[in-house]
């Protein structure tokens, strides 16, 4: 094993190949308050890339309802529970990620789903934590819970499928960071299945080989968002470059919302993949739920997300996800309005902090006609 830096981690640690950051790394941002699970990112993404035969179970992106929803059932509290105490100190992970875990012979703890773990994609869906008695929703003031969470493969800076994978077929590409597998090398072993915390490299039953979410990478390497971003109705989603800590582009809103406002954190980083899709957590959700899913970093994310209406730059960014059908490389926010900027710094996005309202006349001369509708 080498020792690589896990910045999410705050410290080094195992992993089976040396460090190699790519020249960019796919990354996204998601607001899980703004999420209204229409799976229409589902239903996108499945028409793009998985209709054929072989892939009826196969979902690159998900949105299940936490805490009850899987896919595949109990993906994360099966390794979760088989990964021990997760301890940090402070912004430092003092557990073990799945690397350090990893049994004899193996590059990963991980476990193999079985075949009927993956049919049912909406198993729990928006079924609430707590107990609400009779009559009691009159009052009922977040007693009881659910979230929506939109799931797609990480393409992790340390991945444990391609780890795992004992013929090198899964890769990870240098001008992107985007996590690929050969086709052609792949014997459908399912180590990378079993690698993989998030359960998100998927085996074809029909051409028995392993196939995962690639990005849309057809896409994005035209400057344009993925299939899942650009078609989501709640506009929670923005892909965009992400940086090291120590290279920030404090105008680059991924960078932004990650590093400079540390608003959006990483999905279960104790696992130590170093995963580089980003959640605003949900607001109303107990504190040791969400701490234990996206790490030590929630309280500040949620207080400063709470205040984003003070904060001209922040609600700017938030406003522009979803606002385009570009990648948006760089913002700024000048006179109350928000732009975002291709990599040729051609103006792609132009958003408001605040709508306009038009208040039209009771009689309409023009038309000479009455509009009940106005206030
Ligand atoms: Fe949520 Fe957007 Fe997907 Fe709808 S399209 S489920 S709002 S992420
Ligand atoms: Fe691999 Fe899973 Fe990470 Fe995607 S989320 S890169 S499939 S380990
Ligand atoms: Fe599917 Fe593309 Fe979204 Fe990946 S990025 S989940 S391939 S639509």
């Amino acid at each position: 094993m080498a020792k690589v830096f896990n910045w999410q981690l705050n410290r080094e640690m195992d992993y089976l190949y040396e460090g190699a950051r790519p020249q960019k790394q796919f990354s996204a941002v998601f607001d899980i308050n703004k999420c209204i699970a229409c799976q229409t990112c589902t239903i996108a993404c499945k028409n793009a890339w998985t209709s054929g035969r072989g892939q009826e179970y196969v979902f690159f992106n998900n949105v299940e309802s936490k805490p009850y929803g899987f896919y595949p059932l109990g993906w994360d509290v099966r390794l979760l529970d088989a990964l021990g105490a997760q301890t940090w100190e402070g912004n430092r992970y003092t557990g073990k990620t799945i690397f350090e875990a990893a049994p004899t012979g193996s590059a990963a703890l991980g476990f193999l789903p079985e075949d009927e773990d993956w049919a049912h994609p909406n198993l729990g869906e928006d079924e609430i934590f707590g107990k609400v008695d009779a009559g009691t929703h009159l009052a009922l003031t977040h007693i009881a819970w659910t979230f929506y969470l939109q799931r797609i493969c990480n393409h992790c800076t340390y991945p444990g499928c391609l780890a795992s994978c004992p013929r090198k077929s899964v890769y990870k590409r240098a001008e992107d960071g985007v996590v690929l597998v050969d086709q052609t090398r792949c014997r459908g072993y399912r180590e990378c299945v079993k690698g993989c915390p998030y359960k998100k490299i998927l085996y074809n039953v029909a051409t028995r080989i392993s196939e995962k979410c690639l990005a849309c990478y057809p896409l994005i390497e035209q400057g344009r968002q993925t299939y899942c971003m650009l078609t989501c109705i709640g506009r929670i989603r923005l892909a965009g470059w992400i940086h090291p800590p120590d290279k920030v582009e404090p105008d680059n809103p991924v960078d932004f919302l990650v590093h400079v406002k540390k608003v959006a954190l990483p999905l279960y980083p104790q696992f130590g993949t170093e995963p580089n899709i980003y959640y605003i957590p949900p607001k109303h959700v107990p504190n040791a739920f969400l701490k234990q899913m996206f790490g030590p970093g929630v309280d500040q994310a949620i207080a400063t997300y709470n205040k984003a209406a003070d904060d001209p730059e922040l609600l700017g960014v938030l406003l522009l996800m979803g606002s385009t059908d570009r990648w948006i490389d760089r913002f700024r926010v000048r006179d109350g309005v928000a732009y975002g900027y291709d990599a040729k710094g051609a103006e792609i996005a132009r958003v408001p902090l605040k709508e306009p309202i038009f208040i039209r006349p009771y009689y309409d001369a023009a038309l000479k006609t009455y509009r009940h509708n106005v206030t």
